[in-house]
């Protein structure tokens, strides 16, 4: 089978014939249509990420192994099936959960195997969906869909929209709410509609661009800063009646955009970060208890959110946003559209 890989970290990937794995016991191959292009494909692409001042945090210590295949938004259709799998057959639309961990930690026996203490995710440890096969370790793993609903906007529900929904749980948005989404790409407009069909907050889209705010309004937002014009602290004092905001979910995640999230905190405001952009902070730590902030690290959701996202998106709920299409000799051009900020929404790559 053909598979787009990284051998060495920030070279191109190569694209190449391996051998196609045969699947055993619980295991089942997938014929892969669809695999999305995400920005922690670019971590990995790029050997690891920036974690305070002057560190780089690599992959490689947190157990990353190359050469790797990358890909953990996978779509695709069951082509077979090991002897124990069961509940599913040859030729079946399927989407992977792609967080798998080992099964014994405390995190999957609770069911959070997307917090493991030691990871297995397809695509991250083990070889992915930019590929025209990949063998998934139990169909317990997998989920149905149906016959009419689209891989490609499918397979961004595994991550995009996994982290988008799992970052919205973890703010507990109420009615009386005013939340800040900061980050208007992919992830910010899937959070912006999950926010505005599942919780009736009012919702305040924040970025640098235009286009990507009206995005966010057509998405949901009841309104919207650019925090390049306008002072964004001031905005969001004069939108939420000099409170502050009950809750931010922070996209970006760097430096710059934590500190202004801190500076518009309403007293028991809580602060979900999910971007991956990374840098450090300085924190008035009296604040934090009088102030009585909740301040949250969410990474992508568990099984059981997946299959509720499924079901938002059978019935029309939510809509995934799939913006750009590649096929697999053109995955390192994916990742370079992706880090240039070129993609609008999500790439797919179709092996
Ligand atoms: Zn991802
Ligand atoms: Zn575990």
């Amino acid at each position: 089978m053909k598979s787009a890989r990284i051998v060495k970290p920030k070279e191109s990937l190569e694209v190449k014939e391996v051998e196609t794995p045969k699947a055993k016991g619980s295991q089942v191959l997938i014929k892969v249509q669809s695999s999305g292009v995400c920005h922690s494909d670019i971590h990995l692409w790029e050997g690891g990420y920036e974690g305070i001042v002057g560190q780089f945090l690599k992959t490689t210590d947190r157990g990353v192994k190359y050469p790797l295949t990358p890909g953990h938004e996978i779509a695709g259709i069951v082509n077979s099936l090991g002897e124990e799998a069961q509940g599913f057959t040859k030729h079946e639309k399927v989407l992977v959960y792609p967080w798998i961990g080992e099964g014994l930690c405390p995190a999957c026996r609770s069911g959070e195997e997307n917090l493991c203490d030691k990871p297995r995710s397809l695509g991250v440890y083990m070889d992915g969906g930019y590929s025209a096969y990949v063998l998934v370790p139990s169909y317990k793993y997998l989920i149905k869909l149906d016959d009419e609903m689209d891989t490609d906007a499918s397979a961004t529900l595994s991550c995009s929209a996994l982290t988008a929904y799992g970052a919205v749980k973890n703010a507990i948005l109420k009615p009386y709410d005013n939340v800040i989404i900061v980050g208007a790409g992919g992830l910010g407009l899937m959070a912006i509609q999950l926010a505005k069909a599942l919780t009736g907050s009012k919702i305040i889209a924040m970025d640098l661009d235009d286009e990507k705010l009206r995005a966010a309004k057509n998405n949901g937002a009841d309104n919207t800063i650019n925090s390049k014009k306008e002072d964004p602290v001031k905005a969001v004092m004069e939108l939420t009646d000099k409170m502050g905001a009950d809750a931010v979910i922070d996209f970006v995640n760097a430096s710059k955009t934590v500190e202004t999230d801190m500076q518009f905190l309403r007293r028991r405001a809580k602060l979900v970060m999910v971007g991956l952009f990374g840098g450090e902070l300085k924190l008035s730590l009296v604040s934090i208890p009088t102030r009585a902030y909740r301040l949250i690290g969410s990474y992508t959701g568990t099984l059981s959110d997946m299959t509720e996202l499924v079901s938002l998106a059978k019935r029309g709920v939510i809509k995934p946003l799939v913006s750009n299409r590649f096929k697999l000799d053109q995955a390192t051009e994916a990742l370079t559209m992706l880090k240039q900020g070129k993609i609008l929404g999500r790439g797919v790559i179709n092996p």
